[in-house]
């Protein structure tokens, strides 16, 4: 879905190859889905399991969420959480939000990393 940037409530958002996993047009290794958001494995993993987590609603940063986002945040958090119990995460794993430029965002889809399968160092680059 692609939303004009002429109201200054909403966020400018452009089409991303996440709308294109999220309708099926390109392809991608999904583990999870509901009406709300969709778990798919990273083409480019950064750990033995890499997955990552993202809302249907186009919302295209973290700054971009507003208060009536609330619940949705809630879930992609609890998502996180039945990603991990299904992937059976038992050694632990780390979620990432990367948000905008300095925070290395690539793709303007909000998405959480859900990192795991190896010891993870601390602080990130
Ligand atoms: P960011 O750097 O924005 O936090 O993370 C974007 C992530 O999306 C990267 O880890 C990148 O590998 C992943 N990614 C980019 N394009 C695709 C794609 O077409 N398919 C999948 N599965 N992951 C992608």
């Amino acid at each position: 879905m692609t939303t004009s940037g002429t109201d200054n409530k909403q966020p400018f958002m452009t089409e991303t190859i996440f709308s294109k996993i999220i309708r099926r047009e390109i392809p991608a290794d999904i583990v999870y889905e509901d009406n709300l958001c969709l778990a798919f494995r990273d083409v480019n993993p950064q750990a033995p399991v890499h997955v990552l987590v993202i809302p249907k609603e186009p919302v295209a940063k973290l700054s971009d969420a507003e208060s009536n986002h609330h619940a949705l945040m809630g879930h992609l958090l609890l998502t996180v959480k039945r990603v991990a119990e299904q992937l059976e995460l038992k050694n632990g794993y780390r979620v990432v939000i990367n948000c905008g430029e300095d925070g290395g965002q690539t793709v303007n889809h909000l998405h959480l990393h859900i990192l795991a399968g190896r010891s993870l160092g601390w602080p990130p680059g």
